[in-house]
C-alpha cells in the first residue's frame, strides 16, 4: 500500500519526452509528445501562444495560426519532483519557407490509380492539378488520382503554392495507342513513300505536294534551287493524327 501511494503521489525523478522540439507551420495545429516518467509531472511553464494539455502520459501541444508575421519560439517546461525538469522547444513558422516534393515526376499506367508523394514543407500548400488528374494535400502527403484513360496519353503539371513558395510535379498517364502510327499520329506519305519527292522516270523529280514538298527539277537545272522535299510523312488515316 505504501508503495502504491508513493508511485501515485511521488513526483517524477526522471522525465523523458520522446522529443525535445516541436515545429508548427504558420497554420498551427496539434502535436502529441509521449512523455516517459517514473512518477507524476506537470506543465510548469508554457508560452502564452501555446496550450499544453496532459492526457495520461501524452502531452498534447496546440497552437493557432501565427498572425504575428514573425517566427515564434518558446519552451514548455515539465516539472517533476524538486528540481527535476524537462523542456520541449516549440517553434512556429511565420510563413512557408519551403515546398520540397520527394519527386518531381509521377507516371500512371493507362489503368490509372492513386499515388502519393511526400512533401517536405512548413506551409499548407494549395494544389492545382491539370485536367484529367486530381490532387489533394494533407499532412505532408500529396495524393494524386488518375482515372482509367481511354484516350491518348496525358500529361500536365501539378502546382503547389504556399505564401511565396511553389513547386511543380510533372504528371503523365499512358493511354491507348494507335497501332497504325504507333502513337505518333503520322505515317509514311503514301504518294512519295517517305522520300519527300516523286519521280516519273529519267532525272525529272517533283517535291511531293502531299507531304509539303514543292518544285520541279529536270535536265539542265540546279537541283537545290528548284525542288523542296516534303516531310515524307502524312497524318495517320486511322487515328486522324491524334495518335490514339
Ligand atoms: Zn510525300
Ligand atoms: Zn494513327
Amino acid at each position: 500500500m505504501a508503495l502504491l501511494v508513493l508511485t501515485a503521489c511521488g513526483g517524477a525523478m526522471v522525465i523523458n519526452p520522446e522529443k525535445n522540439a516541436v515545429d508548427f507551420t504558420i497554420e498551427g495545429g496539434e502535436e502529441k509528445v509521449d512523455v516517459k516518467a517514473d512518477g507524476t509531472w506537470n506543465v510548469k511553464e508554457c508560452p502564452e501562444w501555446v496550450t499544453a494539455e496532459i492526457q495520461d502520459s501524452i502531452l498534447v501541444i496546440k497552437t493557432a495560426r501565427n498572425e504575428t508575421g514573425a517566427v515564434r519560439e518558446g519552451d514548455i517546461v515539465l516539472a517533476g519532483k524538486g528540481q527535476v525538469q524537462a523542456a520541449i522547444k516549440v517553434t512556429q513558422a511565420a510563413k512557408c519557407t519551403r515546398i520540397n516534393p520527394e519527386t518531381d515526376k509521377v507516371e500512371f499506367e493507362k489503368e490509372g490509380g492513386t499515388q502519393t508523394v511526400k512533401i517536405d514543407t512548413d506551409g499548407s500548400p494549395q494544389v492545382e492539378a491539370p485536367e484529367g488528374f486530381t490532387a489533394t494535400y494533407a499532412g505532408g502527403v500529396l495524393t494524386i488520382n488518375a482515372p482509367s484513360n481511354e484516350g491518348g496519353g496525358k500529361s500536365g503539371e501539378i502546382k503547389l503554392t504556399s505564401d511565396d513558395q511553389s513547386a511543380t510535379i510533372a504528371v503523365t498517364q499512358k493511354g491507348n495507342i494507335c497501332p497504325k502510327c504507333n502513337g505518333t499520329g503520322k505515317v509514311k506519305c503514301s504518294k512519295c513513300h517517305g522520300r519527300g519527292k516523286v519521280s516519273y522516270g529519267g532525272d525529272a523529280e517533283w517535291g511531293c505536294t502531299k507531304c509539303g514538298g514543292r518544285g520541279y527539277y529536270g535536265e539542265g537545272m540546279e537541283y537545290g534551287d528548284y525542288i523542296v522535299k516534303g516531310s515524307g510523312k502524312m497524318k495517320c488515316p486511322q487515328c486522324g493524327g491524334s495518335g490514339h
